[in-house]
């Protein structure tokens, strides 16, 4: 297949079979539906959010689906601490040895006004959920997935990430700013380890999020989390091998 098309990728069967997967916001959206359809594919996935409930509500549609059992693990990535990121890759190295994948999902929308009328405090909220943390997480994590033969890290953009639009504010920053990380830890791994970085602009997709920033919008014209899975699947499974530093559309 072509690599300018991860979302034609027609999944073989079980195609991310004994991977453990780490997916961060993966109780709601676009991260619920990316952690369900993994477990489908025969991964184990670490399920990394905010909110308990949520977290449960995903674990048992995967154990009632017969897929393998994934782990919780609750952080709120607005709070959390080099400390606490240590902690998670100390309990992922005990449980399972390593890691083959890191989806880059959690993020914030913050306020949509000027930049003269931001308010400090929510700017700084979303630069950490959607950069910050993203970069700590990495960090801990890299270890980990160094020891495994094939590991893929995909960050989330967004099309405000790309060109920049007005009144989105922090959103928009730390969208460029996840391309800009990604490039350069790309460049970093390049020849020198078995992982592959990439990012992926899910497009207008029907979420919580998307309905917030597009109240006006009608859900029904949108996609749904699982058409865009094809994008998500290549670039955490081992058919993406060899690509890295690139960006993609999932639609
Ligand atoms: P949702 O709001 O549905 O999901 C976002 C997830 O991030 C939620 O699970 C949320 O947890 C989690 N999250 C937010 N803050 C924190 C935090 N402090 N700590 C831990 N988890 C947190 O949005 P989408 O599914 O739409 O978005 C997923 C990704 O896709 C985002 O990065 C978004 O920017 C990107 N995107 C989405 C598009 C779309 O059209 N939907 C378009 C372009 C990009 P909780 O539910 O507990 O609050």
């Amino acid at each position: 297949m072509s690599i300018q098309e991860p979302k034609a990728y027609s999944p073989p069967h079980k195609c991310l079979q004994d991977r453990v997967i780490l997916v961060t916001g993966a109780g709601s959206g676009i991260g619920r539906s990316a952690a369900i359809t993994f477990a489908a594919q025969g991964a184990t996935v670490i399920l990394l959010g905010r909110t308990v409930e949520k977290l449960e509500a995903v674990y048992d549609e995967i154990e009632s689906a017969g897929s393998p059992l994934p782990a919780i693990y609750p952080l709120c990535l607005e709070g959390a601490t080099e400390q606490d990121y240590q902690a998670l890759a100390s309990t992922i190295e005990q449980e399972f040895g390593g890691l083959h994948g890191l989806l880059h999902n959690a993020g914030l929308l913050g306020q949509r006004t000027t930049i003269a009328n931001y308010q400090t405090q929510i700017w700084q909220q979303v630069m950490q959920v959607n950069l910050n943390a993203q970069f700590l997480l990495t960090k801990a994590l890299l270890p980990l997935m160094k020891t495994v033969d094939d590991a893929a890290i995909v960050f989330t953009s967004s099309g405000v990430g790309r060109k920049g639009r007005p009144f989105w504010g922090a959103y928009a920053v730390s969208k460029f700013a996840t391309e800009g990380l990604a490039q350069v830890l790309a460049g970093e791994l390049d020849e020198v380890s078995n992982i592959r970085v990439n990012c992926l602009n899910p497009g207008a997709t029907r979420t919580p999020m998307r309905a917030v920033a597009y109240p006006a919008e009608d859900p029904s014209t949108l996609l749904s989390p699982e058409d865009i899975m094809p994008a998500y699947l290549y670039l955490l499974g081992p058919d993406s091998r060899g690509i890295s530093g690139q960006s993609f559309n999932a639609q």
